[in-house]
This record gives C-alpha cells, structure tokens and sequence, in this order.
C-alpha cells in the first residue's frame, strides 16, 4: 500500500532542466537574469504591470505591511481562521492585529468587520479609531482560503467606507478569479491595495520557498523591491537610505518556478479534476460533506475541506484512522487569537471559525494525485460507515 501525501511538489516539467542551467551558470543568487523574467511572467499571468519577487510569502507579506505604512501605535484588522504567518506580519511591523471570524467561506466575514468598525470604532479626523484601545485601525487583511476567493466586493466597500488598507494575502489562491460581477476577470490578489503570492512546498505552484508582491499602486511596488534588497540606494558606493532586508528570491528558485508557471493551469485543471470525484463520491453521504469553492469564481481549488457534519468519528480520530491507512491529512488551522502570542488581543464573531475549525479535515490534493488514489481515499473514509 502506497503513501498518500496530502500535498507535495510536482516537478513534472522543465524545473530540472531549469534549475540545472540555472546551476551550470552559476548564476545561483538574487542578481541572476531568470529572477526578472519569473516576475514579468507572473506579472502577466495575473494582469498587473510589475510584481516583486520575494524569498517567501512570508517576507513579501512583511514588505506589504511596510509599504502600506503600518507601523507602531496600527491596528490591523486580520482572519482568526488562517494560518498564522498571514498575521506575524502585523508584528513583524509593531502593529497589533484585531481578530474576525469567518463567513461559510472559511474567509474573513465582511458583515463581522462592518460590525466591528460600525459598533467598536469611531471616525476621527479620516481615521478609523478603535473605541477600547484608542489605537488607529489602519489596514485589513484578506486571506483567500484554500484558493476560495473572500468576498472583495463587501470588502472594498468596507475599505473604501472606513479608510483602510486593503492587503490581500493571496499566497494560497494563485489562479483564482472572479468569473462574474464588478471585479470580473480580476484575479485574487489584484483587487486590493497590496497582495502577495507563496511559493511555499506545498503551495500550488513551488520554487521550494518563494513569493511574490503586486501592487495597485505603482511606487508600492517600487518600494517594496528596495526594500528587499537591502535599500541599497547607490549601486556603486553601497549607500543605504532606509533599513532593508535581505528578501529577494534567487535566480535557482526563479527558474523553479518558471517552470512550474508553465504548468499551472494544468495543475488547476488537475485539482479540479480530483475535487470533483471527492464531491461525487462524498457529498451528502454518512453525514459528510465536501466544501464548496464560491460560485461566480474560477478557483484553483488548492486544499479540499472534507466536513464532518454528521459523521461517526471526530476529526482527530479520522486523522488517525487515515494515518495508519497511509493517508496523510491534516485538520484546518487552530485559531491564531488562541495561539500564545495573540491570546491577548481582541477577537470578535468567532462561532463559525471555531465550527469550521472543530469540523474540516483537508484531504489529499497533490496534482500528482492520481485517480486511482483519490479513490482509495474515498473507499477508506466510506468503510468507517
Ligand atoms: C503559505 C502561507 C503564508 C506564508 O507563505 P510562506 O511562503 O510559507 O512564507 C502566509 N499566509 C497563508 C495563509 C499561507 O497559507
């Protein structure tokens, strides 16, 4: 009996031949050529005119909260239900986040933040202010849920209404779009003021670690390329005009990657493929059901929420069960306001997230994963009864 991963790197394509040229030129480090190009064609595949190649999600999440001005003194409005590096940025920025629940979407619940700046907050002088704290609530941020797609339209509304900053955290929905309604054809990600992409191991499209910044407004972009590397603003005489980082991929992860964006749809189209069977086969049946991706979207469908509405083991005990069938699945997120470093900020509307929480376990979804496997899946899970 095989091991079923839950979700590993598809080298199927060009990354060998890719990275090994990258290698033989030994051009290895962030000044290699594919670096500009990797950018340029993600740039192009999600309809922006520039984006800024980072070393993670993470860094490019870091290098947003910076160029959209978060410091010491901010609030920030954030998900309780996501994973946690969507909100060390806040920190990493001396902000505090402020937690909301989420919707039947597993992203942030537009009403819950409207009710938030409606009900806890005040205006003043342009600036949303929390009532309890004082303290500004300077920006939002949006993460779209295993490649679901957060209610944008409600969410820019809300931006607009009350002064935010939107910053999309969009590192699990590369390839997700709006098919229908005011933001047709705009993918996740391009909606809001920044957005950043991961190419973490198990995101859809890898270069092993990886991201990636786009931006609405064009000196952000700008910015947050300075900033990654090292703010050096003299390229001769190592001059510096504000703290850096040292955050720019390298030219063996871009090459990585340019390979696997020559795949993506078809690794879309794969996940597609395999969601639909676990649907087929599971929805409605011993008190199960598979989560739905919205409807007016095109998702890249990245993690597969199997529900247990009814079903006779809890979440743990299937994860276990699975596990000694070599099936490997994991449960959603613990909620980052319980989480050590958080457990004394604000946290609203949490009965959802904590529902979702205590009631998904994500399935295998490798676009590798053969047919055949996703059966046996399904087989295991139906043989409990
Ligand atoms: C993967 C992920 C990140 C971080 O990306 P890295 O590339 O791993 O640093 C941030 N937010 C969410 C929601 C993620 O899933």
């Amino acid at each position: 009996m095989n091991f079923i991963p839950l979700s590993v790197p598809n080298f199927s394509g060009n990354e060998k031949k890719y990275a090994s040229d990258a290698v033989i030129s030994e051009w290895v480090s962030t000044g290699g050529s594919l670096i500009n190009g990797f950018e340029e064609k993600i740039a192009a595949y999600v309809g922006m005119p520039r984006a800024v190649a980072c070393n993670s999600g993470s860094s490019g999440l870091h290098l947003a909260m910076l160029v959209a001005g978060i410091h010491a003194g901010h609030e920030v409005i954030a998900p309780a239900l996501t994973f946690i590096a969507a909100v060390n940025p806040i920190r990493y920025a001396n902000a505090q986040p402020v937690f909301i629940g989420c919707d039947d979407s597993l992203c942030i619940d537009p009403a819950a933040v409207r009710d938030f700046c409606q009900n806890n907050c005040h205006m003043q002088d342009g600036k949303l202010i929390n009532n309890k704290t004082q303290k500004h609530v300077k920006a939002m941020t949006v993460v779209h849920v295993f490649g679901n797609m957060a209610d944008m339209e409600s969410l820019m509304d809300i931006a607009k209404e009350y002064h935010l900053v939107l910053i999309e955290d969009a590192t699990e929905a590369i390839g997700t779009y709006y098919e229908s309604g005011r933001y047709k054809g705009k993918m996740a990600g391009t909606i809001g003021d920044v957005g950043v992409y991961s190419f973490n191991g198990n995101k859809i499209l890898t270069t092993g670690s990886g991201g990636m910044l786009v931006s609405n407004h064009a000196d952000w972009a700008e910015h947050a390329k300075h900033l990654s590397t090292q703010a050096k603003s003299d390229e001769l005489q190592f001059m510096h005009d504000e703290i850096g980082y040292n955050y720019r991929l390298n030219n063996v992860q871009a090459a990585l990657g340019l390979a696997q964006l020559e795949q993506l749809e078809a690794f879309i189209a794969h996940k597609h493929k395999i969601y639909d069977q676990y649907k087929v086969a599971l929805d409605g049946k011993n008190g199960l059901r598979i989560l739905p991706f919205k409807d007016n979207i095109r998702s890249n469908k990245w993690f597969y929420s199997l529900y247990l509405d009814n079903f006779s083991m809890k979440r743990d005990e299937l994860i276990a069960y699975l596990n000694t069938q070599k099936i490997q699945t994991r449960p959603v997120w613990a909620l980052i306001n319980e989480q050590k470093p958080y457990a004394n900020n604000e946290a609203h509307h949490l009965q959802k997230a904590e529902q979702y929480r205590e009631k998904i376990v994500n399935l295998p979804c490798s676009t590798n994963l053969s047919p055949e496997d996703a059966q046996r899946v399904i087989d295991t899970i139906l043989s409990i009864g």
